[in-house]
């Protein structure tokens, strides 16, 4: 076994840091950092004896990444156009560049280090060059040298290598940011949990990791830097704390809570069967928010009563650079509605873009993509793309309660257009005599300030409305939900993001169609208890939430509730709502309703 390790002395003595905790849950493991910023890539020495199968193991994972770019080519062209396609022509060229080959080469031979990390090395000299230069043109060629470099470490990381698998004890992942497409790899041993110097509550990373039950730890400042390779770190995601080189008394205590934490989730899970009703008798339903297949099985086990949310962009995210066909995407959609029945599943169409960008999909660079081309938009503009999950979307209905769910729209005109689309694409099935669900429901996300704004004019048109906060929190609120640098700005109970919320549940009430909430938001217990008073009655969260938001719901009473939302729409600042909230709760329930670290 060869422990990934970029060498330096262990430090001595316990040491704690604080961050934000994101994913709930405890581990315990031994540090490895991940230097890059985006690729997971680990500085693995080798022997002298390994180098010429080293050398021999770049060059096979070369000519893969060749063949697979010009085949990418060739399909690009095919879906989008010859404008795209040339992209891949110009990333073939140049790993067919024989100096970039010698160079990484090079590296392997005179450092002794694995493929992975001399790729990216050399991938990182030749951006740092790239961006050097004054003209915009090849500036931008430092993106392609990335993508290639990442095209690379992928079908290197494909080939018998040295990588964490070669490790037999439980790791601690810390790196200065990971990206959604690095956390959904993460579902194995050894990795048991991860923290990070940059990112967001809200960010796709710290859902991801919800999903994967990995604890996590976000936002400790130089993280990398106070940490050591392999040094014993504790990930406290409940806290959001670190806690590295702890003493065996430490660690002892550490288990002891893990074991407390079973006996409480085990307990809570006996209300999975069980309506999450107030005392008063207000019937409230409990779903779930999916990004990959294999949560369904915790959704069922956690008793939700549907999903609420299937954020269908990490199918593709799971598979880049290549596109999913009609048929994965069907058989995907009418596997969970089958699983699901008589519950309903809401599709969500691709939200890619912003951090989950796709640059294949995209063709460019955008200078600011969570503004840019994202959600609705971006599917609108690849129609091919789109159609090929529409009609999959479509076709599945057929099968189950299956609910269709666009992301990001802003206004009338873009649900108007994308209405027409599904209409075109229902016609085309009729033509070719495929089934589909002809009262397929149709909702949006209400995500946006100006869609929450006009929330009255949207619900006239859509059949429902689901209530996005992370997003909505980050546009209106003017903050990036991946930036710990504003983190602090990221309040869900300021006044502003309260009278959204209020207006778009007047609104659905208005309108006589259901409105749901499945941004974070809806998972926090005490924000729960002013979203029932605002008159909320579908709660959609990350599955191992539901247990503890249905004890919520299932101890008060929503007269109380919305005594308490009332009340808190006439204060004026978050801090002010917070504190009255748990007061409130305080004075009602004294036994401690919102505790979920036993
Ligand atoms: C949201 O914005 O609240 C939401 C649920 O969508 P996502 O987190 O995938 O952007
Ligand atoms: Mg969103």
């Amino acid at each position: 076994m060869t422990p990934p390790i970029v060498q330096s002395p262990v430090r001595s003595g316990s040491r704690t840091y604080k961050g934000f905790g994101v994913s709930p849950g405890i581990a315990i493991g031994r540090a490895v950092i991940v230097e890059k910023k985006v690729a997971s890539v680990y500085r693995v020495p080798i022997k002298e004896e390994d180098v010429g199968r080293e050398v021999n193991r770049f060059l096979e994972a070369l000519d893969v990444t060749r063949r697979e770019l010009l085949d990418l080519k060739k399909k690009v062209s095919r879906s989008m156009g010859e404008e795209y396609a040339s992209i891949f022509e110009a990333h073939a060229l140049m790993v067919s560049d024989p100096s970039f080959a010698d160079k990484v080469i090079q590296k392997i031979e005179s450092e002794q280090v694995n493929a992975e990390w001399a790729v990216s090395e050399v991938q990182e000299e030749l951006e740092a060059r790239f961006e050097s230069f004054e003209d915009e043109y090849l500036r931008d060629r430092g993106a392609d040298v990335k993508d290639v470099g990442d095209s690379l470490l992928k079908n290197l990381q494909g080939i018998a290598h040295h990588d964490l698998s070669e490790i037999t004890h439980d790791i601690i992942i810390l790196a200065d940011d990971l990206l959604p497409s690095d956390t959904v790899h993460f579902n194995r041993r050894p990795i048991v949990g991860f923290a990070t110097e940059s990112g967001g509550r809200t960010s796709h990373t710290s859902i991801i990791a919800k999903s994967l039950f990995m604890p996590a730890v976000i936002g400790v400042p130089r993280l990398t830097q106070i940490v050591d390779n392999d040094e014993l770190v504790i990930v406290d995601g409940y806290e959001g704390t670190i806690v590295v080189n702890p003493s065996p008394a430490l660690v002892a205590e550490y288990r002891s809570r893990v074991s407390r934490h079973e006996e409480y989730e085990r307990k809570l899970l006996e209300n999975r069967t069980i309506p999450a009703t107030t005392k008063d008798d207000r019937q409230i339903s409990l779903q779930a928010n999916i990004e990959l297949v294999e949560e369904l099985n915790d959704a069922i086990r956690y008793g939700a009563e549907g999903i609420g949310l299937y954020r269908s962009e990490f199918l593709y995210i799971s598979k880049s650079p290549v596109l999913p066909t009609e048929e994965e995407h069907f058989n995907l959609y009418r596997r969970l509605a089958e699983a699901l029945d008589p519950n309903w599943v809401v599709i969500r169409t691709f939200d890619l873009g912003g951090r989950k960008l796709a640059r294949e999909v995209i063709g460019s660079k955008e200078n600011n993509p969570v503004l840019g081309l994202r959600g609705l938009r971006l599917c609108m503009k690849h129609r091919d793309m789109f159609k090929t999950q529409l009609r999959a979307i479509l076709r599945a209905s057929a099968f189950g309660k299956i609910k269709l769910m666009f992301p990001l729209v802003s206004g009338l005109q873009e649900l108007r257009q994308v209405k027409t689309l599904v209409r075109e694409i229902k016609s085309e099935l009729d033509a070719e005599g495929i089934a589909y669900n002809p009262e397929l429901q149709i909702g949006i996300m209400i995500e946006v300030p100006a869609a929450a704004i006009i929330a009255d004019l949207l619900a006239t048109e859509v059949d429902f409305l689901s209530i996005g906060t992370n997003d909505l929190i980050q546009y209106s609120l003017a903050i990036d939900r991946s930036n710990e640098n504003v983190g602090y700005l990221y309040e869900p109970l300021h006044p502003a993001i309260l009278r959204l919320v209020s207006m778009v549940i007047q609104a659905g009430r208005k309108a006589g169609i259901p409105v749901s909430m499945c941004g974070e938001m809806a998972s926090d217990p005490l924000y729960a208890i002013v979203l029932l008073g605002l008159g909320l009655e579908i709660y959609s969260m990350n599955p191992s939430a539901i247990p503890v938001i249905k004890n919520v719901i299932r101890s008060v009473r929503y007269k109380d509730c919305k005594r308490i939302a009332e009340l808190s729409l006439q204060k004026k600042t978050a801090q002010e709502i917070e504190e009255f909230v748990i007061e409130s709760v305080a004075m009602r329930f004294p036994d401690g309703l919102v505790n979920n670290n036993p």
